[in-house]
């Protein structure tokens, strides 16, 4: 017990006893890749628990946004938030696209639909927003802005796997969303991902773009890449798929538990749930006030680590200071204090499916008894 590391997550596994049965159906079957059998089973079952038309499965969550941007032929400028996963701006960039950040709302960490129209020039032909810790963008507003100057809208969903508002899907809103299925995410098939569109034309163009841009044997339609998800993987996804309400209970139980213990303490602050929404509890960030605290952000993330509780400062640095982005005009930290602020005070505290109540009770320890 001494030397026990609690880790900030942890992956949901499925059973290997039921995972077996899968491998040797696929071992009959040899067929590995390429739309297989199971590939369509998992995207059929996706279309149903996501509550969504159309879903096309990638091997991670990196090219479902690189594909997006390809499949409605994005160019020039897209505006985009700074406090996100590198990989959204990364899309951006190996399209030849310029990334335009604009600073966040301090409320929900999400892009600030207020900030959005300064940030348009003739050049603008996107937006890419992220639902930041699975919390749901003003999704109404931004549609509004991009019907107004005619911009497309492509969210990254990465960590709103099951987000509902109003019992709607989050991934409906936009012309595209993309989600992740890494190992460290709520529903994972160890890597994995997908883009979700409206429409079965649409479709057809992504499931194209995925595999090098085939049509048929000798079309190629488009300079198209390997997006493609295996059999072995798809098949794993099916399992962990059955297992996924049950885990985002668990998550939420433990959401409810850190609440109840920080909410009385001094200079943390933390995520509140959204009226009408259905939350996956995918992070549990907690924001800390040094003046309020006593104690810095990092001061509390080293004691966390010392004591063998790995939180992580989960968004720090911004996308907008890594050497890629930060010679960029809007990458500049007076365009930006919000977000700013933000990286510089946020925790994410250890949140998995089986955190157990007396590892839940060590991490508070540490954050309260400073
Ligand atoms: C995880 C993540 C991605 C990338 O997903 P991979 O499956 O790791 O390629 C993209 N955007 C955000 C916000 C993420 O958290």
């Amino acid at each position: 017990m001494e030397n026990k590391v609690i880790t900030v997550t942890s992956p949901l596994l499925p059973s290997l006893e039921d995972f077996i049965p899968y491998l040797k159906d696929i071992w009959n079957r040899k067929w590995l890749t390429n739309n297989g059998y199971y590939h369509k089973e998992l995207e059929k079952a996706l279309c149903e628990y996501l509550k969504v038309p159309y879903v096309s499965l990638f091997t991670n969550g990196t090219l479902p946004l690189m594909c997006a941007l390809q499949a409605l032929r994005i160019t020039g400028e897209v505006i985009t938030t700074p406090y996100s996963f590198v990989a959204t701006t990364h899309s951006l960039w190996w399209n030849g696209i310029k990334p335009v950040f604009v600073d966040i709302n301090p409320v929900t960490c999400n892009i600030d639909p207020d900030k959005i129209e300064a940030a348009i020039t003739p050049k603008t032909t996107a937006i890419m927003p992220v639902h930041v810790y699975g919390k749901p963008c003003d999704t109404v507003r931004i549609q509004e802005i991009a019907d107004k100057y005619g911009l497309k809208v492509i969210y990254d969903a990465a960590h709103a796997f099951g987000v509902e508002v109003n019992g709607k899907s989050i991934l409906e809103a936009g012309d595209m969303s993309t989600l992740s299925f890494h190992a460290t995410k709520v529903y994972n098939t160890i890597e994995g991902g997908a883009l979700i569109c409206k429409d079965e034309k649409t479709k057809r163009r992504i499931d194209y773009l995925k595999n090098f841009g085939f049509a048929d044997e000798t079309t190629i339609v488009a300079p198209g890449i390997n997006g493609k998800m295996d059999e072995v993987r798809s098949a794993y996804g099916l399992l962990n798929l059955k297992q996924v309400d049950a885990v985002i209970e668990s998550r939420h139980r433990t959401a409810v538990k850190y609440r109840e213990a920080l909410r009385g303490v001094e200079g943390i602050s933390f995520m509140e749930d959204m009226p009408g929404v259905r939350h996956n509890y995918s992070y549990f960030p907690i924001f800390i006030d040094a003046e309020k605290y006593g104690m810095t952000r990092d001061e509390l993330y080293f004691k966390m680590k010392r004591q063998n509780v790995l939180g992580r400062r989960y968004f720090y640095p911004l996308i907008s200071e890594f050497s890629a982005y930060r010679g960029l005009e809007s990458a500049q930290p007076e365009n930006l204090p919000v977000a700013s602020k933000v990286a510089d005070s946020v925790i994410c505290l250890p949140m998995y499916h089986n955190l157990n109540d007396s590892d839940i009770q060590a991490v508070l320890d540490i954050i309260i008894c400073r």
